[in-house]
C-alpha cells in the first residue's frame, strides 16, 4: 500500500516531523519544498493544523482526508460539521500546555503577593509602598479542579507549603483530595482564601462567576489570578474590590478584550499584573503540542 500523505501547511517542531517521518509521506506547507494544498488535494490523507485552517470547500477537494491533527485545542479554525459529514476525525492537544499554565499561574500568584507590579512601575518611595506577603502557609482557592488546577495545586501545597481548596461540582469529594486539595463550596472557598486562582472553562454558568459579592467575600488584603478566560471574573468588580483596598492585587493572562487597550483602567492599578494570554506560550508546551499532534496522526494511520 503506499505511504499515506500528510500535509503541515505551517512550521511545527521538528520533532513532530520526525515522528512522522517514520510513518508517512510529510509534505510542508512551507520552506524550500514547499507544495500548496492544491498540489496536494487528490492524495492528502492527513493535515496537522497549527494556525491555518481546514475549510469545507478544501475537505471536499480532497477525497481521502481523514483526519485533521490541530495543535493546540481552539476549533475555530476548522470546520467540524463538514468533517461530522465526510467522516473526517479531528484531534486536539489538550494536556500539551497543562504544565506551562500551571506555571504561569504560579508566576503570577507570586508577583502579586510580593507586590512586584507595584515595584515595578510605582514611583516615589516604591521600596516603601511595597509589603509582600510570603506564599507559606497561606490558603490557595482553586476554582475548578481540571488538569491546570491539580498541577497548581500539587505546585503549591509541595513546592510552597500552602493549604488548597478547590471547588469544582463536577468532580467527587474522594477525586479532589486525591489530587491534592480539601473539597470546598465555592463561598467557603472565596471566605478562607488568600489567593483565588480561576481554572474553568468559559461557559454560560462560569460567565461572571466571580462578580462583586464574590470578591468582597473573600479576606481583606486578598488576590486574584485568572489564567482561564476573560469573563469569568467580572471586570469592573475587579476594579471596585482594588480601588476600595478590599483586594491587594490581580494577575490576569486572561482579560474580556484581548488584548487589553492601553488605556484600560485595570492598567493604571499598578497592583495587578497582566500578560497578553501567554500562559501557554514556552518552548516545552510547543513542542509538545506538535508531537502529540503528530502521535493523533500516527494512532489514526495504524
Ligand atoms: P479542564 O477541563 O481539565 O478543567 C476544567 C475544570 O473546570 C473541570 O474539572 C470542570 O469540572 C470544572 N468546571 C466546569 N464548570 C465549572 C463550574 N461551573 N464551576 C466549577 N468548576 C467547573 O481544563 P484545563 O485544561 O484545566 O483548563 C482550564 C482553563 O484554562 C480553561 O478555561 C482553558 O480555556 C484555560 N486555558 C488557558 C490557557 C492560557 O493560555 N492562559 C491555556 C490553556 C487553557
Amino acid at each position: 500500500t503506499e505511504t499515506p500523505l500528510i500535509w503541515i501547511p505551517r512550521p511545527v517542531h521538528g520533532d513532530a516531523l520526525t515522528l512522522l517521518r517514520e510513518h508517512a509521506d510529510v509534505r510542508l506547507g512551507y520552506g524550500d519544498e514547499a507544495v500548496t494544498f492544491e498540489e496536494i488535494a487528490d492524495r492528502v490523507v492527513g493535515i496537522l493544523l497549527r494556525t491555518a485552517r481546514v475549510d469545507g470547500e478544501m475537505m471536499r477537494r480532497a477525497p481521502a482526508l481523514s483526519i485533521v491533527a490541530r495543535h493546540g485545542v481552539g476549533l475555530d479554525t476548522v470546520d467540524l460539521v463538514t468533517a461530522g459529514e465526510r467522516g473526517i476525525t479531528v484531534t486536539t492537544t489538550p494536556t500539551a500546555n497543562t504544565r506551562s499554565v500551571a506555571e504561569h499561574t504560579i508566576a503570577l500568584l507570586l508577583a502579586v503577593r510580593r507586590g512586584i507590579g507595584i515595584a515595578v512601575r510605582g514611583d516615589g518611595d516604591v521600596r516603601a509602598a511595597v509589603q509582600g506577603r510570603e506564599l507559606a502557609d497561606s490558603t490557595l482557592g482553586l476554582v475548578g479542579f481540571g488538569r491546570i488546577a491539580s498541577t497548581v495545586a500539587r505546585i503549591a501545597r509541595h513546592g510552597f507549603g500552602m493549604r488548597v481548596l478547590a471547588f469544582d461540582p463536577m468532580r467527587s469529594a474522594d477525586d479532589i483530595v486525591a489530587d491534592g486539595a480539601e473539597p470546598a463550596t465555592l463561598n467557603r472557598l472565596l471566605a478562607a482564601s488568600d489567593a483565588v486562582s480561576l481554572h474553568v472553562p468559559l461557559t454560560p454558568e462560569t460567565h461572571r462567576l466571580i462578580g462583586l459579592d464574590e470578591l468582597l467575600t473573600m479576606p481583606k488584603g486578598g488576590v486574584v489570578v485568572n489564567t482561564s478566560r476573560g469573563g469569568i471574573l467580572d471586570e469592573d468588580a475587579l476594579l471596585t474590590a482594588l480601588r476600595r483596598g478590599h483586594l491587594a492585587g490581580a494577575g490576569l493572562d486572561v482579560t474580556v478584550v484581548e488584548p487589553l487597550p492601553a488605556d484600560h483602567p485595570l492598567r493604571q492599578e499598578h497592583s495587578v499584573i497582566i500578560t497578553p494570554h501567554v500562559g501557554a506560550q514556552t518552548a516545552e508546551a510547543m513542542r509538545r503540542m506538535a508531537v502529540d499532534a503528530a502521535n493523533r496522526i500516527i494512532e489514526h494511520l495504524a
